[in-house]
């Protein structure tokens, strides 16, 4: 019984150790099951905060980005402040880099007074010595001698010279005289910048000062100044209207914009196919200072002598295309070709582009509306002539003050232009006060009271084609020209 009394006790407590043992693995189970919770819990709360904050960032910077809408700008403000940091940085790199060019195209006050502008300029050493360097480079700059500055120009250019120059009329004759080629106008581009010279402004010459009741008076601007050796010259392009008679010739067609807004040209080639690209002055030129701006005075450009009656860059904005009145048979062709053309837009379009090549720096002068001899021309003909430029294309290309003659003629001799004649007078009252000829001597500048006139020199086949086969030369203070002279001529025929 004892034994059994034992075992039973024994039982019991065999029993009670069992129900501990199993109660204790059930609660360590449980422990760790809410272990095991609890850090997953943790971990999807912590992941949870991470996705959140870099949706945020992302948020953010979706925000910043497009700096267009003016929503995003108070989101700016928030940014760290590593932004407002970096700003005086990248301001005073900013406005190193433009004094620089400045100065590179010999606008020393500009780019002192840019320098000096900057927060702190006057501690900055570095700012300092480049103020002293532009000062240094501006005292050393001698004034332009009026007496030597030459101005040269040119015709739209003949990009293809097979086209341009085919054929034996009087038609391919003038294309071979006047015109210059894509390649020649490059290289003496390049041979004049190389010999030191540097274009400037017609106005660039003089100092003009008007009175309260609009009368001008010019004397010579002995501040424009240049470093020793430099020599200034002015440019011009006559007849930048893509006429009827350049089609099929290897010339651009019109000035459209590029997708910068910049001014480029449209180009019909060979087979047919229309392609946009730097295949006239305007472009070309452009180009060529924005890589070399010292081949500019202040970012100088040529003056562009504008007819009407084919309107302007390429595009027909004459009257005669809307009232289709008076046309000439090329002009019907052409209208009979284009049965969608609207007026209204091609003025808008012409006005566009005329105002970003004005952007450019260049500036539009008149040729006289119907390209006329101002010379042979009645004092009538010559006031209806004026009427129509100020009528059909000075709404599209501004006021100007500068009249650059036709044909190479002139209102007078090269006697001072006097007050008793009368075609001077008129124009003078239109608001002319800069005239430009065609005179092959290197340097003809009047600077007058009451006006300025210029020579002009013709950079064209014919110069060019004289000036190697010929008996004199009259472009070797500006290049050679057996450099220059495009392989394709092969003869200049007389007109
Ligand atoms: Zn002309």
């Amino acid at each position: 019984m004892g034994k059994e009394s034992l075992s039973k006790k024994e039982l019991k407590q065999k029993k009670k150790k069992r129900t501990l043992m199993i109660k204790t693995v059930v609660l360590v189970l449980l422990l760790v099951v809410l272990g095991v919770c609890v850090f997953f819990l943790v971990r999807t709360l912590k992941k949870d905060q991470e996705s959140q904050s870099s949706d945020k960032k992302e948020d953010i910077q979706t925000e910043v980005t497009p700096e267009v809408t003016p929503e995003a700008a108070p989101e700016e403000e928030t940014e760290p402040a590593e932004d407002t940091a970096a700003q005086p940085g990248t301001d005073r790199t900013a406005a190193m880099e433009e004094a620089a060019y400045l100065a590179a195209t010999y606008d020393y006050d500009g780019a002192i007074e840019k320098l000096n502008s900057l927060e702190g300029a006057a501690e900055d050493s570095e700012i300092a010595a480049k103020v002293a360097e532009y000062q240094a480079a501006k005292d050393s700059c001698v004034p332009v001698n009026m007496n030597e500055v030459t101005h040269i120009f040119y015709h739209s250019l003949v990009v293809d010279p097979d086209r341009g120059f085919a054929g034996d009329d009087s038609l391919s004759a003038g294309f071979k005289q006047w015109m210059t080629t894509v390649d020649e106008f490059n290289k003496i581009t390049q041979a004049m910048y190389d010999n030191g010279y540097v274009l400037v402004r017609l106005r660039d010459l003089v100092i003009q000062i008007t009175d309260e009741d609009g009368t001008v008076h010019f004397t010579p601007n002995t501040e424009l100044k240049l470093p020793q050796g430099k020599k200034a010259f002015v440019m011009s392009l006559d007849d930048l209207s893509y006429y009827h008679s350049y089609d099929g010739r290897g010339i651009a067609s019109k000035v459209v914009l590029d997708e910068n807004g910049k001014p480029t040209c449209e180009y019909v080639q060979a087979d047919g196919t229309t392609v946009t690209g730097a295949y006239d002055c305007v472009p070309l030129l452009d180009q060529f200072i924005a890589e070399h701006p010292d081949a500019s005075y202040k970012g100088a450009k040529g003056m562009i002598a504008l007819t009407g009656y084919n309107g302007i860059l390429g595009y027909r904005t004459d009257i005669a295309y809307k009232t289709k009145e008076n046309l000439t048979a090329d002009q019907q062709a052409w209208l009979d070709a284009h049965p969608d053309f609207n007026w209204d837009t091609e003025c808008e379009e012409a006005k566009k582009v005329a105002e970003a090549i004005k952007a450019d720096g260049w500036e539009f002068a008149s040729h006289t509306w119907g390209h006329i001899r101002i010379g042979d021309a009645s004092l009538e003909r010559i006031q209806t002539d004026t009427d129509k430029w100020k009528s059909y294309v000075e709404p599209l290309v501004g006021a100007t003050d500068t009249i650059i003659f036709a044909h190479g003629q002139d209102l007078s001799d090269w006697h001072d232009y006097s007050g008793d004649n009368e075609k001077f007078q008129y124009l003078k009252g239109q608001g002319y006060h800069f005239y430009c000829n065609v005179d092959s001597t290197q340097y003809f500048l009047q600077i007058r009271d009451n006006y300025v006139r210029q020579g002009r020199r013709n950079l064209d086949g014919y110069r060019l084609w004289n000036d190697v086969h010929g008996e004199k030369n009259r472009t070797s203070d500006l290049f050679d020209a057996t450099q220059i002279l495009d392989p394709k001529r092969t003869d200049v025929p007389s007109l």
